[in-house]
């Protein structure tokens, strides 16, 4: 056997823009030292009755800008606020890291749309076959069960559901419509965060499918294992490793999520032989630098989640300040390939606005081909022949 050694130790990563804040020199904020000592930290649902929701709440933690305390008091606002005290702790952690703040909590520009944005920009209404049930792909299904979530992302692709108390969810007519559509054999059970749902709730929809014949695989898609990872009880993976396979997609930002809580949460997972798989948008000022998406792929894979996809921030109402040029998102997949293992190089993906679906985006590789001869470009730029036949 040979022994390969990565080129790839961690680079430091490069230093972030602080949030300017008006006020830095008034009250002292309150942190969560105390808790973190109690036995209530560990306890998901004193987690999430805990949330913070209002900005009287935020500033006893944060000092805020005049941004985004105008960004509460304005009007319209898209999207509820809330945050489990196990992320805004995280956030507390990196005083001087914008980044992770910047994702959940409001700023004024998130009540400015452009002309290009939509509601629902990849056109999930137009394909809902029974209330809460997405079918746009041949043999699978998106589920979306309910709209609550333990935190409440500014750029959320769902900001027209989530927390709006307008989303239904018809159950019956779901199950009824993928009993008779035989097609159909991946369901993909998201929100809204379904892991906020009590496990009695949770397993008795995966059940359900799972009582399908024809539905080989249940999915689900969450945040929760990053921002709540006290969630993921020994007794809810006990419930889903009775309804094998199932896989679990989640969604991670930066490399500062990844604490010794997310780790455990998702060491337990894959120990359950639950694969997990990582989802991440691709944010201006949040990751979109290649070092900090090198440093969150590399960390992902110490934790056995594989990293899937990077997402081209999605054109929805009030996100213009998050997107960044799709060059940029090429840069920094160039910059990921061949620089580690395979393993750790998610697609970069646009859902194609309007319903078209997930176009995976290359940088050009194949350079040009005539004749049977395929000129093609490695991850250094050089190129190289290979000849069919
Ligand atoms: S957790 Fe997911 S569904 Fe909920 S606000 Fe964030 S991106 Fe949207």
């Amino acid at each position: 056997m040979v022994a390969v050694s990565s080129p790839c130790s961690n680079p430091p990563l490069p230093a972030c823009t602080p949030v300017p804040s008006s006020n830095a020199s008034k009250k002292p904020l309150l942190t969560y030292a105390a808790d973190k000592a109690e036995p209530h930290w560990q306890d998901w649902k004193w987690q999430f009755r805990n949330r913070v929701t209002t900005l009287a709440g935020i500033e006893q933690y944060l000092h805020l800008t005049d941004d985004e305390r105008a960004a509460f008091a304005a009007a319209g606002t898209n999207i509820p606020f809330a945050i489990t005290p196990h992320y805004l702790d995280v956030i507390q952690s990196t005083p001087e890291c914008s980044a992770l703040r910047k994702t959940v909590v409001p700023r004024m520009a998130e009540l400015t749309s452009t002309a290009s944005e939509m509601v629902d920009p990849c056109g999930e209404d137009a394909d809902m076959v029974a209330p809460g049930l997405v079918h746009r792909y041949p043999d699978r299904v998106l589920f979306l069960v309910n709209e609550t979530c333990s935190v409440y992302c500014r750029y959320c692709t769902r900001s027209r559901v989530v927390g709006s108390g307008q989303h239904s969810v018809d159950f019956d007519a779901a199950y009824e419509y993928l009993e008779k559509t035989p097609q159909v054999r991946d369901v993909l059970i998201s929100g809204g965060d379904p892991l906020v749902m009590a496990d009695h709730k949770l397993e008795g929809i995966i059940s359900r499918l799972h009582s399908i014949p024809h539905i080989d695989l249940v999915r689900i898609g969450s945040k929760i294992p990053v921002v709540l990872p006290q969630r993921i009880t020994d007794d809810f993976v006990a419930m889903l490793k009775k309804y094998p396979p199932f896989y679990m997609s989640i969604h991670f930002l930066h490399p500062d999520e990844i604490t010794p809580e997310v780790e455990a949460a998702c060491n337990k997972l894959a120990d359950a032989g639950i694969p997990t798989f990582s989802q991440t948008v691709l944010l201006k000022g949040v990751n979109d630098d290649p070092e900090v998406m090198k440093a969150l792929m590399l960390k992902l894979l110490k934790i056995r989640v594989r990293p899937y996809y990077i997402y081209q921030c999605d054109p929805v109402q009030g996100t213009s300040h998050f997107r960044t040029q799709v060059q940029t998102g090429l840069d920094i997949m160039q910059h990921l390939r061949g620089h580690m293992t395979g393993y750790g190089v998610p697609t970069y993906v646009i859902d194609a606005p309007g319903g078209g679906g997930k176009v995976p985006i290359h940088p050009e590789t194949v350079v040009s081909h005539a004749d049977g001869t395929w000129t093609i470009k490695n991850f250094e730029g050089n190129e190289y022949q290979y000849i069919d036949g």
